[in-house]
């Protein structure tokens, strides 16, 4: 079955602008962390935040993490996020887990060339689940030790789903580079539904956050898409929308 990608942020530290402003404060007060937990609901912690984040002072953004469900990703996109090493994942196994009915990712680009191609697609999907069930039968068993070698012959594009949490300073980082035109259209569309999930949240963490060419020149230099106005007017509508 065909599946589209969805992340859902499902767990997030409480009062997550707060921590990372009573973080921040701390370097600079000379007051006790009692006294500083106490004043801290008082103060305007969006514009703290955002003085920190003029001042390139990201350590105190580490103390808010978000964890996110992702979904009706394939295993194309699980090998790059799982690039970004100051995260955590959990990933469902292709061992423990049989593929017998496994759902896919079809690239837009490939529904886009019309009917015949996208049946064509899902034709080779069926065949690979084939030659996938007959090594799982070749193999001995329908449990961990055929399924461990019977996914070798399963494509990229086979679903899968994780857990992964990242603090708000790798979150930053993550939708620098995944937000950006640059980036493969799938960690995209998930980096941009990750941000809009998160601005909800915390709207001060985040305010900046996305592609590089938000905040200055395009950082691809020569590869760039050439597109800043569009994407700029794409955050500033995701701003609206929250
Ligand atoms: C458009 C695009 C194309 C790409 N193409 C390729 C490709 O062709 N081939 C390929 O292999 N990868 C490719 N990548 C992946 C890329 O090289 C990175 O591995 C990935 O984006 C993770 O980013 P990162 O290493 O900055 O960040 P993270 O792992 O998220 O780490 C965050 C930051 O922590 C610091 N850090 C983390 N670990 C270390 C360390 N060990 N030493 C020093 N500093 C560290 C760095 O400052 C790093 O930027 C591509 C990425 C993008 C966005």
């Amino acid at each position: 079955m065909q599946v589209k990608g969805k992340a859902e942020l499902i767990r997030y530290t409480a009062d997550p602008e707060q921590t990372v402003a009573l973080a921040a404060k701390l370097c600079y007060s000379g007051d006790g962390i009692d006294e500083l937990i106490e004043k801290i609901g008082d103060k305007d912690n969006a514009k703290f935040i955002n003085i920190l984040t003029k001042m390139n002072h990201f350590s105190p953004f580490e103390h808010a993490s978000f964890t996110f469900a992702i979904e009706g990703v394939s295993r194309a996109l699980l090998a790059q996020i799982t690039r970004h090493r100051i995260a955590s994942f959990s990933v469902r196994s292709q061992r423990y887990v049989s593929e017998g009915e496994f759902n896919y990712v079809v690239p837009p680009a490939i529904e886009a060339l019309g009917a015949d191609a996208a049946a064509k697609y899902r034709s080779q999907m069926e065949q690979m689940l084939v030659w996938y069930r007959e090594w799982q039968t070749a193999l001995g068993d329908s449990g961990e030790k055929s399924n461990e070698d019977a996914r070798f012959v399963l494509p990229n594009a086979c679903e899968t789903k994780m857990i992964v949490t990242m603090n708000a300073r790798e979150l930053m980082h993550f939708f620098e580079l995944r937000c950006c035109n640059r980036a493969q259209w799938e960690i995209r569309g998930i980096a941009w539904q990750m941000l809009s999930e998160v601005l909800k949240v915390a709207p001060s963490i985040f305010a900046e956050s996305g592609p590089g060419c938000l905040r200055g020149a395009c950082p691809e230099g020569k590869k760039s898409c050439g597109k800043a106005a569009e994407v700029k007017a794409r955050r500033a509508e995701l701003q609206g929308s929250v």
